[in-house]
């Protein structure tokens, strides 16, 4: 509470000195400072992924980023999730520096302020189509307002028929659409999907990205999406190019 209070004087400091500045401020939410990523497989050798990028991203936006197989992108977004670290350069969610957060912070984070789509669901087996969405929320020990809006964003997605279901028991964009959901559960700020629609056919991929945009928009999360797809890519507000470790609008 004390921080929040805090806040409000510095904020209030700068609409004095330029009132455009605490709008200004506030609407970014990812921002990537120099950030390189190399591997040193041995002997001298040095393996650079990344070199050097800079990006900014505003809060609500959605961006695609594509580029060749190898070129990095899991890399990047991995890095933007702290899954992985970057070699040098800093990597700022909400303006706090993701480097300067101790592993418990760092976890909270990942929890509470990221959700991941990947190309294989990754759902257990074993659970069903609600519990499976509930699983991040565990954390915290899970409460009926979580299962609320598990059900509210299943019935969302076309789900509200399917909650008993087990992921076997259902279609691959049904469970690509159960994991979009999990991502969601504990209301992240961002959302990364790295090839969400890599494993599906023409139709779902289409609706499954149809479906990214419309939750960004209605959930105000911010939406970065790694994807092959040119037609998906095009609809975003910006669509960047990873090539040679480089980040580049593509227009
Ligand atoms: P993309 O997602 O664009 O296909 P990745 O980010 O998965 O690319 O990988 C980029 C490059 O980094 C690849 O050439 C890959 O072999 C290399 N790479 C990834 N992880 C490691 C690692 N742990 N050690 C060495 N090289 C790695
Ligand atoms: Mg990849």
């Amino acid at each position: 509470m004390h921080r929040a209070k805090a806040y409000v004087p510095i904020k209030k400091t700068f609409a004095r000195l330029n009132p455009a500045l605490t709008f200004a401020m506030p609407s970014i939410l990812l921002e990537l400072d120099g950030v390189s990523k190399e591997y040193n497989p041995g002997a001298g050798e040095k393996i650079s992924i990344l070199r050097n990028i800079e990006l900014r991203v505003s809060k609500g936006a959605a961006l695609a980023v594509v580029g060749p197989s190898g070129s990095g992108k899991s890399t990047l977004l991995n890095i933007i999730g702290t899954l992985d670290r970057p070699s040098s350069g800093r990597v700022l969610l909400d303006g706090r520096d993701l480097a300067q957060l101790d592993e418990r912070d760092l976890a909270k984070v990942r929890n509470r302020e990221i959700g991941f789509i990947f190309q294989a669901h990754h759902l257990l087996p074993q659970c069903t189509v609600l519990e499976n969405v509930l699983v991040p929320t565990l954390v915290d020990r899970g409460t009926p307002t979580d299962e609320a809006r598990a059900r509210r964003l299943l019935e969302r997605v076309g789900l509200g028929g399917r909650l008993d279901h087990r992921p076997g028991q259902i279609s691959g964009g049904e469970r690509q659409r159960v994991a979009v959901v999990r991502a969601l559960i504990n209301g992240p700020k961002l959302l990364l999907a790295d090839e969400p629609t890599g494993a599906l056919d023409r139709v779902s991929s289409q609706n499954l990205g149809e479906l990214l945009l419309q939750l960004n928009a209605e959930e105000g999360v911010t939406l970065i999406v790694v994807t092959h797809a040119l037609d998906l890519a095009k609809r975003m507000n910006r669509t960047y190019e990873l090539r040679d470790g480089k980040l580049v609008e593509a227009l």
